[in-house]
């Protein structure tokens, strides 16, 4: 039966981190990833995150099946974070959520949802997008059209493109929006254009699906969460995927979630009762132990501060990282204006690289970053920024 089975394509940002491992050279630096370092290097196990383990271990729960929809602390705190807590969303039960596994389970769970009530549907994916989007989408069986967003001239958004091809989509059409820190540009529309966006989706009856994977990242928890706030304002009917793999470094604990925004208490229930169907059907029901320490973190106010303040050190530490390489680049006597990177959002960088320039920083410097110039600023530091931004400045210049 696997006789005809042909070898898939290698992912290209896992075939990179294996080109990485190989590299003998001991100056070599991993951009390349989806992962927030600390200035030692290290993907950090926040002290939040601890504390609440220790206390989890103390109490020796037995590991029984969790619910089909997870943890109700969990997912009344994930909801929280992106509603904010005196939404009227949540008050009026206008809105649900499903512990997913990660950000992906939850696009995963939303999307083989939308298959069985919009089966028609297309789905809109910015250009260019987290490759997962596409895949994820076309694998639940939606053909897949895309929409401009990135302006490779300006390193900026195509603000007049965007709102031009979301106003050419067919009614239905499901729109998968980047609701902070756009992965992989770091180019976010202003709310004042956020605004427009709504309001584009709404007149043409499209779909929104939000996904946010670095709530946090951006200009703080509940800023970042300001897009969200700003649709459920309009009071549209949404999808919003979220994870804390980024925002609790708990990358491997799959912890996420998926929050529908519906018409009332009673269209809840019924929306429910399917969601738990697919999710019964994909795996069963949730993990306990990821879930169990973002809970317990986002449920104890000491350690949701502690928490919160650790975010902030992320977030700071990789603002510092774009400001340094700005002008560290700028300081190797660079013409290139670069200071567009200081304004993107996020663990990630359109660093305006060519394919050309990625690949002599990785053959000439042990520098590796995706084809697209792609970057993640959230490994670089203070060990490395010299030596990355010298690098750079060597493969513009000549
Ligand atoms: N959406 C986007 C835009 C992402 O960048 C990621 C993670 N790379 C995810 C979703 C999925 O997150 P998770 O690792 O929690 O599945």
């Amino acid at each position: 039966i696997f006789a005809s089975v042909e070898l898939a394509p290698r992912d290209p940002i896992l075939g990179l981190n294996e080109q990485f491992k190989a590299d003998t050279r001991s100056t070599k630096v991993n951009l390349g990833v989806g992962v927030y370092y600390d200035d030692a290097g290290h993907i950090p196990l926040l002290k939040a995150v601890r504390q609440a383990e220790a206390r989890l271990f103390e109490q020796a729960a037995p590991r029984n099946y969790l619910p089909i929809d997870g943890i109700p602390g969990y997912n009344t705190g994930a909801r929280t974070l992106l509603l904010g807590a005196g939404s009227p969303l949540i008050a009026e039960h206008r809105s649900l959520t499903v512990q997913t596994l990660g950000g992906t389970g939850a696009l995963k769970i939303g999307a083989d949802f939308l298959k069985r009530i919009l089966p028609q549907a297309q789905v809109a994916i910015s250009n260019p997008s987290w490759d997962n989007h596409q895949a994820l989408f076309s694998a639940a069986g939606f053909p897949i059209v895309h929409y401009d967003y990135y302006d490779a001239a300006t390193h900026g958004l195509n603000f007049d493109g965007m709102l031009a091809s979301l106003r050419a989509l067919p009614a239905g059409t499901v729109v998968v929006l980047h609701a902070c820190c756009h992965n992989p540009t770091g180019v976010d529309p202003t709310l004042d254009q956020w605004q427009e966006i709504a309001r584009t989706l709404q007149a043409g009856q499209l779909v929104p699906f939000l996904d946010i994977a670095y709530q946090g990242f951006g200009a703080g928890i509940e800023e970042d969460a300001a897009v969200v706030r700003l649709f459920a304002d309009l009071g549209m009917t949404m999808f919003i995927s979220s994870s804390f793999s980024k925002s609790f470094s708990l990358y491997g604990e799959r912890v996420g979630a998926l929050t529908l925004v519906t018409g009332g208490d009673e269209e809840s229930a019924r929306v429910l009762s399917q969601l738990k169907r697919v999710i019964r059907t994909n795996y069963s029901n949730p993990p306990t132990h990821g879930g169990a320490m973002v809970s317990t973190v986002l449920n104890t106010p000491e350690l949701y501060a502690q928490w919160s303040e650790e975010l902030a050190g992320m977030r700071d530490r990789i603002r510092t990282m774009r400001h340094q390489l700005v002008e560290k680049i700028q300081a190797q006597g660079v013409d290139q204006d670069f200071s567009f990177v200081k304004a993107q959002r996020g663990m990630f960088s359109f660093s305006g690289l060519t394919k050309a320039q990625v690949d002599r920083l990785r053959e000439e410097f042990g520098i590796y970053a995706v084809g697209s110039g792609r970057i993640c600023v959230a490994a670089l530091n203070s060990g490395n920024i010299d030596y990355v931004a010298q690098a750079v400045a060597q493969v513009i210049k000549n």
